[in-house]
């Protein structure tokens, strides 16, 4: 997952279902890497260009399907196995391979497309554009450490609303308090130490408004902030200005 995130960052966008793209390069880079041979950054781009460009199968699913298949086969990863129970790297595959997802209400009749395949010739054509010597170029390691932002109030902000973190305990302060970022994972601790999550509190968006601060995203350590922390909220585009709001832009 990494060694993929790391091919597709310089073209990532928003506004494609980047998800769908990074799931099928994760899973052909662990298809090809999974017998422990090789790690998958020592997979060539050219090498999975191959894969991603090979003639579909009779269903016009791409060709990289039957190997991920079988590769999940292998590892013993691939069903029968009681629903519930089943290996998560299966259930990404599964969702992936989908073509009976209903695509649009008035769209054509399943089966139809699955994600796998609507991404695979986005895929091929990305990676015929990055050179190979310049896979890690401009892309930052992946910070281990975790992140403290101290602010006089931490507040979630969409379009039309800004909700300040506060504790549930109605004894609490309603200001101070900080914020954790480790890893996948968003906090927001009390003055009085209660600890709580939100839905749309994410950690990447947390990092990402680092940069009102004049600070970098994978910024370590404890950062203290004058005045309120604005994040864009979670179901927003990483990229969305936390300031981009009716009542910030009204000021
Ligand atoms: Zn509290």
């Amino acid at each position: 997952m990494r060694e993929a995130a790391r091919i597709l960052v310089p073209e990532w966008d928003n506004n494609r279902p980047e998800s769908n793209a990074l799931g099928t390069l994760s899973l052909l880079l662990w298809a090809r890497t999974c017998d422990g041979q090789r790690t998958p950054d020592k997979v060539p781009l050219q090498e999975l260009q191959g894969a991603l460009n090979a003639p579909p199968l009779a269903t016009g699913e791409p060709a990289i399907r039957e190997e991920i298949w079988e590769a999940l086969e292998t590892a013993g990863f691939r069903p029968p196995a009681p629903l519930g129970d089943r290996h998560p790297v299966w259930e990404i595959c599964s969702v992936l391979s989908d073509q009976y997802r209903v695509v649009a209400p008035d769209g054509p009749e399943p089966p139809g497309a699955s994600p796998m395949r609507d991404v695979t010739p986005g895929l091929a054509e990305r990676l015929a554009r990055l050179p190979e010597n310049g896979r890690r170029a401009g892309i930052p390691d992946i910070v281990p450490g975790t992140l403290h932002v101290d602010a006089d109030t931490i507040i979630l902000s969409s379009a039309h609303s800004l909700s300040p973190l506060r504790c549930n305990h109605e004894t609490c302060p309603t200001r101070g308090g900080h914020l954790v970022v480790d890893g996948p994972a968003a906090r927001f601790v009390c003055p009085d130490r209660h600890t709580s999550s939100y839905w749309r509190l994410s950690a990447a968006h947390a990092r990402r408004a680092l940069e009102q601060t004049g600070r970098a995203p994978w910024t370590q350590g404890r950062v203290q902030v004058k005045g309120p922390f604005y994040i864009t909220v979670a179901d927003r585009a990483e990229d969305a200005r936390p300031t981009d709001n009716v009542f910030l832009n009204a000021r």
